[in-house]
Parts: structure tokens; C-alpha cells; sequence
């Protein structure tokens, strides 16, 4: 008798160690890039594949390979967001405008705590001075999308070229931090009132999407707008079933940053997923004002075809970058690798989760530290190596490298330091396909 209670004992306490390990697993999971250990399971993958498909980014015809902006969805999105997925057709969109500014880390915090993605409309002038935080929304999956480069009213709506300056000089701000383009345009103050026909025409012949939204939190209404009126303000019920909420990370916004725990926790709520917008979507614009005066300054035939119409060149899509390593698939959609020398040039962080790896920043020597499937070692954008680390540790020479704050690597090394050299590389169709050992 005494010996049975023993042995159930035994099993309820394997039980429990079993529980704990999972739990510990999968908690780990859920932080990709501060995990050394490699705890993604092919489950994991296949269940969160299909919505790494919607990654649509964008770049130059001949350095970058396809199209635009930004959701980098990551394969170790929290499962809660991938069940909500499923059960609901209603989606909201929390954009936020003016940033990066010295709030958007904790919004990315909160962003990151619920499992949730959003878009940032960013001004170039704030870009060029928090590179870190751009290149952070970008690794963090959130979309990114241009807001002229300073804000400035009286200028940008005088005449359309300025516009169209500054969303160029912001475009090539964002692009040179990760290595795309955006798409998504959002009109500082909206549309309403401030763009003529002319501005919707040629920002859409030149290939972009301009989106303003339904849902106004009231944010910026005046300085200093309370939590409570902000969260009532873009909880606000919408007809039809998607929600695009105006808020702002920009400097004196902290109201915005207390009120969004609430915005989540409502949406969550009533059955909502969260999602980035893409330049595939069917844009929320504002109707075209009749009061609006058409700009007296219009651009001329020549100056269009000289700066609008190859632009939406730049965000052709381009072939699809697929890799089979060892039983486990991923794939880069155009714009998201860049092709250099011959080589298929790829973000590591991005590229070593979606593998079902971890990576994780050593600050103090500026190094990645890796693991994937077996494999520990690390990558050097200084030196531009690759170290294995243990007893068989040997250091290769690499083009790891920083593009802007981000760090790039060949997928062909990164798939040989990991045990899987690549055995062909086959394209046909609009994709390339990586096949290993
Ligand atoms: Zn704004």
C-alpha cells in the first residue's frame, strides 16, 4: 500500500515537472530575441505560418527585390493572437501618428505585453534623430508608414512637390534604418481639407496608399487631453466591421500611452483582432472636401514624369525568397531580403526566429549571440564573422553587416554555421527556393 502511494506520488510529481518545463517553454517563446534557448516547436510554426505570409514590404528595383512596408509578422506571435484570428471577422487598426518620440519604447512595451501589432505613422525629422526605436517597430513586426518629414502645415499643403519632397526624404530616412521602403501614407491633420485631387492622384501614381481613419481618440485636440476622454474617444462604436483608431506617440502624448491598456482591453473585449494596415488594403480615406480649393501652384507634365511616374516601380513585387532548412520552411517575402553580390541578403533576427531559433544582443562586444536548431554561435557585424561557439568553434568570414540599426546576414552562411549547408537553389516561377542538406 505504501509503495503504491510512492509510485502515484512519483507519477503526479513527473507530471507537475513535465507541466512546468512546457509552461517555462512556452513562456520563453512568447520573448523571442531575449531567449538563448531554442524552445520553438514545428508545431509552433506551422499553427503561426499562415499569417507570416502577410508581410508586404517593399524596395529598389535592382538592390532590394519587391514592394513595401512592414508587417514582419513574427512565427512566435503569441498564440492568443493567432486564436483570435480565427473566431472573428471584426479588426481594429491602432495607428499611432507623430512619433518616434521619447514614449513610443513604452508603447512598443504595451504593444508587446497584449500581442499585438500596430502602425506608426512616423515624421521623418523624429526618425532621423531615434533611429533605434524605428528599427525596434520594425523587428517587432509593427507596420511603419510615412508622415511627411516635419509636420509643417503651411508648407506641405501649398503646393503638392512639397509634399511629395518630404515624403521622399522620410521615405529615404526610414529606408536607410531598415532597409524598406514604406507605403502606407498618412496626411498630417488628415486629408480633409488639405489635399486637392492632385494629391490623391499622383500619391497613388506614385504608388502609395494613403490612409486617414474612423476612429478619432481625440488625442490631439488640445493639450493634455485626460486618459478617460482619450479612451472614450477612440472606443467610439464604428459601422462595419473595421476599426482605424488616430492616436500619437509623439512628445506630451503620455495621456495616449495611460489611456492605450483600456483601448486594448475594450477591443480585446468585443471580439476584435489587431492587424496592421498594408497597401493591399481598400484605404479609409476622407471624401475629397468640395470647399477645397484646388492649389493655385500644380505640378507640371515634366516634373510628374520626372519624379511620379517610375516611382511605384520601387514597390513592384518582386520573387518570393523561400528556405527549407531540415523539415522546417520559411519564406521572405520581396522586399524583406535584398539581393547583393549574388547573394540572398536577409535581417538575422527575423530570419533566425522564423527558423524556429533565438537570438539575443550582447551590448558590450556589439555581437549576435544564435541559436538555431543545434547550433550556438555568434555573428559580428563589425568584423563581419560568424563564431561557432564550443569545442568545434571555428570563426568564418561573413558579409554579417549592419544595414542602418539592423543587422543583415547571407542566409547561405547562416544555414552552413547551423549544420545545413545549402544544397541548391532553385528559382522558377516568382520564387527562389533554398534547399538544404
Ligand atoms: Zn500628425
Amino acid at each position: 500500500m505504501y509503495k503504491n502511494v510512492v509510485i502515484i506520488t512519483r507519477i503526479a510529481l513527473l507530471f507537475v515537472l513535465a507541466a512546468v518545463l512546457i509552461l517555462t517553454g512556452f513562456m520563453t517563446s512568447l520573448q523571442p530575441g531575449h531567449s538563448l534557448i531554442n524552445v520553438s516547436l514545428a508545431e509552433d510554426m506551422a499553427e503561426a505560418a499562415p499569417f507570416t505570409a502577410e508581410v508586404h514590404n517593399a524596395s529598389e528595383a535592382t538592390v532590394y527585390s519587391g514592394a513595401v512596408s512592414v508587417s514582419t509578422k513574427s512565427v512566435l506571435a503569441p498564440a492568443t493572437a493567432v486564436k483570435e484570428k480565427k473566431h472573428s471577422a471584426k479588426t481594429v487598426y491602432l495607428t499611432f501618428d507623430d512619433g518616434p518620440s521619447g514614449l513610443t519604447g513604452e508603447v512598443l512595451d504595451i504593444l508587446k505585453k497584449s500581442g499585438i501589432k500596430a502602425t506608426f505613422f512616423v515624421l521623418g525629422e523624429q526618425a532621423a534623430v531615434r533611429p533605434e526605436l524605428i528599427a525596434r517597430i520594425f523587428e517587432e513586426g509593427h507596420a511603419i508608414g510615412n508622415h511627411t518629414y516635419n509636420h509643417e502645415y503651411n508648407k506641405l499643403y501649398e503646393k503638392f512637390q512639397e509634399f511629395w519632397r518630404q515624403v521622399k526624404q522620410t521615405e529615404e530616412t526610414i529606408r536607410l534604418i531598415t532597409g524598406v521602403r514604406p507605403q502606407l501614407v498618412r496626411a498630417p491633420g488628415g486629408t480633409a481639407g488639405k489635399f486637392d485631387e492632385t494629391y490623391f492622384r499622383l500619391l497613388k501614381q506614385g504608388g502609395y496608399q494613403v490612409f486617414d481613419w474612423n476612429v478619432d481618440s481625440g488625442d490631439s485636440k488640445r493639450r493634455g487631453v485626460p486618459a478617460e476622454e482619450i479612451l472614450k474617444g477612440a472606443t467610439t462604436p464604428v459601422s462595419g466591421n473595421e476599426a482605424i483608431v488616430l492616436l500619437h506617440d509623439g512628445a506630451g502624448h503620455e495621456e495616449t500611452v495611460k489611456a492605450l491598456p483600456g483601448i486594448i482591453a475594450f477591443y480585446k473585449e468585443k471580439g476584435y483582432n489587431f492587424d496592421v494596415l498594408t497597401p493591399e488594403m481598400e484605404p479609409v480615406q476622407f471624401k475629397l472636401h468640395s470647399n477645397v480649393k484646388t492649389k493655385q501652384e500644380q505640378p507640371g507634365s515634366r516634373w510628374i514624369a520626372e519624379n511620379v511616374a517610375h516611382n511605384a516601380a520601387l514597390f513592384k513585387q518582386g520573387r518570393t525568397l523561400a528556405v527549407d532548412m531540415g523539415g522546417l520552411a520559411t519564406e521572405f517575402a520581396p522586399g524583406e531580403y535584398r539581393m547583393e553580390n549574388g547573394k540572398f541578403m536577409v535581417p538575422l533576427r527575423s530570419a533566425v526566429e522564423r527558423l524556429g531559433g533565438g537570438v539575443f544582443w550582447k551590448a558590450e562586444s556589439r555581437t549576435v549571440q544564435v541559436s538555431l536548431t543545434d547550433a550556438r554561435w555568434e555573428a559580428d557585424p563589425i568584423k563581419g564573422t560568424m563564431t561557432l561557439s564550443g569545442i568545434r568553434g571555428k570563426t568564418a568570414v561573413s558579409e554579417v553587416k549592419f544595414i542602418g540599426h539592423t543587422v543583415w546576414v547571407p542566409i547561405r552562411d547562416v544555414l552552413e554555421i547551423s549544420g545545413h549547408p545549402v544544397k541548391d537553389v532553385v528559382s522558377g516561377g516568382d520564387v527562389y527556393r533554398i534547399v538544404t542538406l
